[in-house]
């Protein structure tokens, strides 16, 4: 029978059962050790007792009210949310393109609401991954991801990544806002270097344009600090998150400043699942695990173990891997083979990892990584790499 799935996916033939920590069992009882992380999601790992226990405990009490009715568990995410980071309010959603499309709807209404209605427009970076509405393909700007699908929506302007002359060409009397990854994820990850976050920043300030940044595969602990902005010193407008927040349950949120937000008045916006007691009781818990003390710091501790194991990886292999990039533990190896080859030879090996443009495979471990399951992971990396070798791998460039 054909499957009654829309076939939209490229799913490989494995189901899983269980997890444990970085560990997922497949049905047919393997074991493989996930460095993709359910993409960047599953922030603290499988299984994980105090999300379990956050996740039960409120599945036995109450699943949801809608939000005609004040949502006590909500209320405090947001509360730590704000005192955690730049923002002064919390819009909840259930996924990243709805906070990213949350984002793009306040920096409109913060424009027209300013009195400038014309500007409308959101400035983008080729390359950039925002979601799959229509307005966050539009914002990403893939032909691919748009292809087919009627007038792409009106509004975005893309300048090709790094370049700041076209970025600040591109600023026309209807721009409203620029729209960032700080380090981009699908694109291959690619960092935006802190100069040019400033200089984001700056131009924002002399056009009277909002910030936004899409932390939604960054943030929540990923790139060694809670948010990857912090690491530069500067502070957006307007942030979506998604992914880490709800460590596997659907929850994403738009985080803005009181003034950013200062158009998104009674009724403007909402959802209906939007910010529901499951999801804020989830959220909390991974929040009491990422901001405890020592948290961070031990990501970037195993951000930097894996970045510097890898870096010889790639000195062992140079027919293989040509670079190696990221932050804290969003790692990505710019390949010398498809990467698609070298995702299945890692899986192969029983090690999860991830495709990303750009021909990039990206390492997304869960956050609470030990030292020997990265060492584990390494080996398995070099296995790959040595199966590839002995397949005879012709390098898409020859290796100096
Ligand atoms: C995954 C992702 C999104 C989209 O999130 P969904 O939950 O799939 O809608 C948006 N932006 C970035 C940077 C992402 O990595």
């Amino acid at each position: 029978m054909q499957s009654p799935l829309l076939p939209t996916y490229a799913r490989a033939d494995i189901s899983f059962e269980r997890g444990d920590g970085v560990w997922l069992t497949a049905t047919n009882g393997d074991r493989y050790l996930d460095f993709g992380g359910g993409v960047a999601v599953a922030s603290l790992g499988y299984s994980h007792p105090h999300l379990v226990a956050a996740l039960t405990e409120q599945a036995g009490k109450l699943w949801h009210t809608s939000n005609l009715y004040r949502i006590p568990e909500g209320e405090r995410l947001a509360e730590r949310l704000v005192v955690a980071t730049f923002a002064d309010v919390v819009f909840f959603t259930n996924s990243g393109a709805e906070a990213v499309e949350a984002a793009i709807k306040m920096a409109r209404k913060y424009q027209s609401s300013s009195g400038r209605p014309e500007r409308f427009r959101i400035i983008t970076v080729e390359g950039a991954f925002h979601g799959r509405t229509l307005a966050t393909i539009a914002a990403g700007g893939q032909a691919k991801y748009l292809e087919g699908f009627g007038p792409k929506v009106d509004g975005f302007d893309q300048v090709p990544f790094g370049d700041h002359e076209a970025l600040r060409a591109a600023i026309g009397p209807e721009t409203a806002a620029i729209l960032v990854e700080p380090i981009q994820g699908e694109g291959g990850v690619r960092p935006v270097p802190t100069q040019c976050l400033r200089g984001l920043r700056e131009l924002c300030d002399a056009h009277g344009l909002l910030l936004i940044f899409d932390e939604v595969q960054t943030g929540v602990g990923r790139s060694g600090t809670f948010f990857a902005h912090e690491a530069s010193g500067i502070t957006p407008d307007i942030m979506a998150i998604a992914k880490g927040i709800g460590g596997g349950f659907p929850l994403g949120a738009c985080l803005a400043t009181r003034e950013a937000a200062k158009g998104m008045t009674l009724g403007t916006h909402g959802s209906t699942y939007g910010g529901n007691p499951l999801a804020m009781s989830v959220g909390n818990a991974v929040i009491d695990v990422v901001l405890e003390p020592a948290f961070l710091d031990g990501v970037k501790q195993a951000g930097l173990l894996l970045r510097q194991r890898l870096a010889e990886l790639k000195d062992k292999h140079p027919g293989i891997i040509e670079e190696i990039r990221g932050e804290g533990l969003l790692m990505g190896l710019k390949m010398r083979v498809p990467n698609g080859d070298f995702v299945k030879a890692t899986r192969a090996r029983h090690l999860l990892t991830i495709a990303a443009g750009d021909n990039v495979v990206r390492l997304l471990p869960p956050l609470i990584v030990s030292d020997a399951e990265i060492a584990e992971a390494v080996r398995r990396l070099d296995a790959a790499c040595s199966d590839l070798e002995a397949q005879g791998a012709e390098p898409k460039e020859a290796a100096q």
